[in-house]
This record gives structure tokens, sequence and C-alpha cells, in this order.
């Protein structure tokens, strides 16, 4: 894309041999780093040392799950955002207010990217396609390295593993975990004794964030932040553009992404697949798994079919 990642050398893989070796490899070397410069290295920048080449086939995977707020904690939502190491690289020489050029990875959903709603099956599908991705697009034996990176994230790891079954360690590509409240304690604007909300961190780039309790904004947000913490705070003095215009052009670049597993418009009051919640005519509905539950006032609000008590069908 650009001179600069031309100008470094290319990383070839022998025939065949699997990725397997070179992601151990880069996990070594990115183990010892802090969680700040893991992010550093994760958009492209040079902190010193001798990296593994297979560093450049690196993915930034952004995760946030939500999860429906009585006991046990059903996953209702998945919220992820991409974005590869080359391109942000490539973007390195001239990030742009705010560092916007790195910030318009693969997200998909609500105000970034698009929505789907998807069973178990299609969930784990697409968490399998994005955290075991492949260098060429096709060949699976040779996978991208991936970052994965989130607010709280062990919470949201913890929270697929209990609800899918999934558990990102058993797919071989994960080089390291990072989490953003770490990161900015690595920078000393937060201290240890209290957790850093997402909001507070937003607030610190003057960011608007809007529903931060819906998972695909919770991912973007994240993302953005973590890679304005990884570049400092001095390009964001120096930029001119508002940070909410660079989220407001990010929001609009990536709804163009489409994701084609599962259903975009499902009401999740009366079930159909032909509207959303604000479009919806049905009079009443009734979830009867909500009323045996003594759930009344969550008993007219849906129906069963797609009641969060029920779980992933
Ligand atoms: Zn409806
Ligand atoms: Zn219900």
């Amino acid at each position: 894309m650009t001179s600069l990642s031309s100008a470094r050398p290319e990383f070839k893989m022998s025939p065949g041999c699997s990725s397997a070796d070179s992601i151990a490899e880069l996990r070594r070397y990115i183990n010892d780093l802090t969680d700040l410069e893991a992010m550093q290295v994760a958009i492209g920048i040079d902190i010193g040392g001798s990296p593994p080449l297979y560093l450049e086939k690196m993915i930034v995977v952004c995760l946030d799950t939500e999860t429906y707020h009585r006991q046990p904690k059903m996953l209702t939502e998945i919220g992820i955002s991409t974005f590869t190491r080359q391109d942000s690289q490539a973007a390195l020489d001239s990030p742009g207010p705010h560092s916007e050029k790195r910030c318009k990875g693969d997200p998909e959903r609500n105000r970034f990217g698009q929505t789907r709603f998807v069973n178990k099956e299609q969930a784990i599908m697409v968490l399998e396609e994005i955290f075991a991705f492949s260098i060429n697009g096709r060949d699976k034996s040779m996978l991208c390295p991936v970052v994965c990176l989130g607010h709280g994230v062990s919470r949201h790891l913890e929270t697929l593993r209990d609800n899918l079954g999934f558990n990102i360690q058993n797919l071989g590509t994960i080089v390291r975990v990072v989490d953003i409240e770490t990161i900015d304690h690595d920078l000393a604007y937060s201290s240890w004794d209290q957790p850093v909300s997402l909001r507070t961190i937003c607030d610190g780039y003057y960011i608007t964030a809007e529903n931060l309790y819906t998972a695909g904004n919770n991912a973007m947000y994240t993302a953005i932040c973590a890679v304005r913490h990884a570049m400092g705070r001095d390009t964001a003095r120096e930029a001119r553009k508002p940070m909410d215009e660079v989220v407001e052009e990010i929001a609009e670049h990536t709804k163009g992404v489409d994701q084609p597993v599962g259903k975009k418009n499902l009401c999740t009051r009366c079930g159909r697949f032909n509207h959303r919640i604000p479009q919806c005519k049905a009079v009443h509905v009734r979830c009867s798994t909500c009323a045996e539950k003594g759930f009344w006032r969550a008993s007219k609000m849906h129906v069963d079919s797609v009641c969060p008590h029920k779980g992933w069908s």
C-alpha cells in the first residue's frame, strides 16, 4: 500500500510449513512486552529490538460482549472490530487527525458496521472466521497471529467460554490478550486501585461515546482509544479536527462492511425477520418463558423465540 510497508523485509513461508511455529515465536517475543508496548507493536510502531518477521501478518481483533443482567449471565451481544497491522502501519507516516486512518477496520455491529442476529453455531462460525484468519484468505494452515483487545477483556473471553463453549486460545492464533485498562495504567493515566471505565477513557479524547453497553459500539470505541493510547496524546493535541467528527466518519465508513452470516432484520419484540423494533406493528406480545420465571414485565416485551432467557438456539 505504501513504500513504508514494501520497504520492509517480506515474510515468506516455506512450502509445506504451517504458521504454528512462527506464531509461537511471535508469542514469545510479545509476551515480554507491556500491554502498551504490545499495542504499539500491533499498530506498526517500531519499539526496537528484533521482532520476528511474522509480526507483519498480525491482526488486531477488538472484542466486547454484553450479557442479560440477570443471573445466569446470558450472552446477548458480541461486538467485534478488527484491523491489520499492515494497514495500520501504512498509515503511520500520516495518521491523520487522531490517527483516524488506523481505526477504519471491520466492525460489524450497531453504530459502526452492521448488526446481524445469529444462532449459536453461526456465532461460533463468525468467531472462528475472525480469530483464525488465513493470511492469504484460503489456506487454513497459514493463519494470522492475533492480538485480542478489549476493555475488561478476560471477562468477555469467559462469557464466550461459558455461553458458547468457545475458547479463543484453542485456535492457536492468539499471541497476546491486551486490555485497554492495563494500557491506561501503563501510561499512568489511571491508578491500579480502581478500574477505569471506557467512558472515562473516551472523555480523555473528547469522544462523546454513545450507547457503550451496545457491544459493537464498545468494541469500536475501545479500538479507537487503544490506538490513541498507543500513539501518545501529543498527536491529539495537535489535531484540529474534533474527535467526534472523526468517530462519525468512521461510523459512516464501516456501515458499508457487509457480514454475510445471520439475519439482518430481526424484530426482537415479535420475532419476525422483516423489520426491527421501531417498525414493529404487533399489538400484544407475550413470552411464556419469562412468565413462568415470574418476570412479568419482561414477559410482555417479547415473544418466546427471541427471549434472552432461552439462551442460544
Ligand atoms: Zn416486530
Ligand atoms: Zn422471555
